[in-house]
């Protein structure tokens, strides 16, 4: 690993000042970010721990939503009562993601800042245009079995591998960052993260020395809350395909839907089509199979990943059965 200085932050003004010095990197759980630097794809020279900031609180805001500290743990936001009895989406995204011990350490803010697990991404002797930009994207013709079927580039097919974003996507959260100047700022969810284009390793809209304060969930919408994540093994692996959904009905007609989807693209996807094809339909075959072809629109498989077509749409109707069957 290479040498690093390593420095307190007192302030979020003084950590996002620092922030924007070269080769700087702000720290919280670093259970992701630890891991790229043993593996030398990250290697900064001077890491900036927040650990000790004020942003370690789960607070009820006016209008009935909760602000979430960028430091909270994924553990204790997954176990707080209020959480769980009016985001039970977002407690078992939590709960669905990584180990007991990494969500001890792992910050909400971390969370949504976590790198791709793209096996090329993490191999520095392969070509990787995240990491590397312009030396081209290994996993294209390469083993791609957990990569992206919607909205890939061909400079980069990787996913997002958050289980709380998705969760945090259907909800429509807001996330809130400061800099150096103390300047605030609120970015819709839906605008934090960024599909590859032609810049992959521009992964959100956080500006240089900007960094998250908390996240900010609005009132829960009505409906059953369900997270469905199909994966290689029972736990401690990430989505091949994820549902997020928030589905309000009665006697087999859905009212509104949300759905939100992890494993098929480099951020959350949120079909809004699909989700009106379900609003006031009748809750059978036909309006399922009408809304898994509106989120599969444009959708693509690279050979290793084109199961994941049919199998987004049968965790769908999956969740739609189980979420209208009263
Ligand atoms: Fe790199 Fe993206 Fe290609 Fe993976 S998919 S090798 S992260 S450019």
């Amino acid at each position: 690993m290479k040498a690093f200085t390593y420095q307190r932050a007192n302030s979020t003004t003084q950590a996002a000042a620092a922030a924007i010095q070269s080769g700087a990197k702000i720290i919280a759980g670093g259970t992701n970010l630890l891991d790229l630097m043993k593996l030398q794809v990250e290697t900064p020279s001077q890491l900036i721990d927040i650990n000790r900031l004020p942003l370690d609180k789960i607070e009820e805001t006016p209008d009935g939503g909760l602000r979430i500290g960028a430091l909270v743990r994924n553990s204790d936001l997954a176990a707080d009562p209020r959480v769980r009895q009016r985001y039970s989406v977002l407690s078992r995204a939590l709960l669905a993601g990584a180990s007991a011990q990494l969500r001890n350490k792992a910050t909400t803010g971390g969370n949504l800042l976590q790198r791709t697990r793209c096996y090329y991404f993490y191999d520095i002797t392969k070509p990787c245009n995240k990491r590397s930009p312009g030396s081209g994207c290994a996993a294209l013709a390469g083993f791609n079995r957990i990569h992206a079927i919607l909205g890939a580039s061909d400079h980069c097919i990787a996913t997002h591998p958050s289980d709380m974003a998705v969760a945090m996507r259907a909800l429509d959260a807001n996330v809130e960052t400061v800099d150096r100047q103390g300047e605030t700022k609120v970015i819709p969810i839906a605008e934090f993260h960024r599909l590859p284009g032609n810049t992959p390793e521009i992964e959100t809209s956080l500006k240089a020395g900007e960094i998250i304060t908390a996240v900010r969930l609005p009132p829960p919408p009505p409906g059953v809350q369900v997270y469905r994540k199909v994966r290689d093994r029972a736990s401690y692996a990430f989505a091949l395909v994820s549902v997020a959904a928030i589905i309000d009905g009665t006697r087999g007609r859905v009212r509104s839907a949300r759905l939100a989807f992890g494993g098929l693209a480099l951020k959350p996807w949120r079909s809004l089509q699909a989700e009106q094809r379900l609003a006031s339909a009748p809750a059978n075959t036909a309006a399922f199979n009408s809304a898994a072809d509106a989120v599969l629109e444009g959708a693509r498989g690279f050979g290793g990943n084109d199961f994941k077509l049919p199998l987004t749409r049968r965790t769908l109707h999956s969740v739609l059965a189980e979420t209208t069957r009263t």
